[in-house]
């Protein structure tokens, strides 16, 4: 399974962000998320090995100007700054302070790059969390499935989920986000069934992303019973949001 050993990572060159620095703002050694996603490429949370310990802020400070003030100097280009790593970001309990520090050494070093976080959504009803996701270039927010019997099913929320009320959080975002949506089907569910599909389509036209993406599973997934659209079915699957107007990105 994938595992970020650093707090700071990278820059490694990715197709759809070019040169990436990545920021785990998780413990180094396991994963740490209120999900636990059925196609999580950090592997369950019960095999976990227990290390819970969030890096302090000044630690994550000190390893951002390290490796942003590296790359500056030798020349090293970084378009993009994005959080991801060993689990869900906005858990770390500075999350806002991070972002500003972020910000603040992007500005410095790399004012060009664009900062991205991948986010499940759960904690948008924090205003703290709401405001910080909000000052970053790209919120990249999660919505796998259109009702909670299915949110369940596919990423198996830790503790209280009521999709109704992200989606009333994501309100207060007036669009200024990426949606973020997995596409994949088991033999016990089907993310895009019928009438999942079309509520989900409903919760784009309610939440006016400024764009969409849409993904299938990729790399190794703990559950080995998942399966794959191709890039041609999720494209005929959103084909009339892209009709109404919206951007939305498809990747197989
Ligand atoms: S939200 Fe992300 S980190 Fe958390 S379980 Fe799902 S895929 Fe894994």
């Amino acid at each position: 399974m994938l595992h970020f050993d650093e707090i700071v990572f990278g820059p490694i060159f990715s197709r759809r962000l070019g040169s990436s620095m990545g920021v785990n703002l998780l413990p180094s050694k396991g994963k740490l998320c209120n999900f636990d996603c059925v196609y999580c490429e950090c592997g369950w949370n019960k095999d976990g090995v227990g290390d819970k310990m969030f890096p302090e802020l000044e630690d994550i400070e000190k390893a951002l100007e390290e490796k942003m003030s590296k790359a500056a100097a030798e020349g090293v280009a970084v378009d993009s700054i994005t959080f991801s790593g060993n689990g869900e970001p906005t858990m770390h309990p500075d999350f806002p302070q991070v972002i500003d520090v972020t910000l603040r050494l992007r500005d410095r070093y790399f004012p060009d790059a664009k900062v991205s976080v991948l986010s499940n959504a759960t904690l948008v009803g924090r205003k703290r969390i709401a405001d910080a996701l909000m000052r970053v270039d790209n919120p990249i927010l999660k919505i796998d499935a259109s009702t909670d019997e299915l949110i369940k099913k596919i990423n198996k929320p830790v503790g209280a989920y009521r999709l109704a009320d992200i989606i009333d959080s994501l309100k207060g975002f007036e669009g200024r986000f990426i949606l973020q949506t997995m596409f994949l089907k088991s033999p016990d569910f089907n993310t895009v069934a019928h009438d999942d599909l079309e509520r989900w389509m409903d919760i784009v036209r309610e939440l006016k992303p400024r764009e969409v993406m849409v993904y299938t599973i990729d790399r190794e997934t703990p559950d080995k019973s998942l399966a794959k659209y191709s890039v041609e079915e999720m494209r005929s699957m959103v084909q009339p949001l892209i009709d109404e107007g919206f951007k939305v990105q498809i990747r197989g």
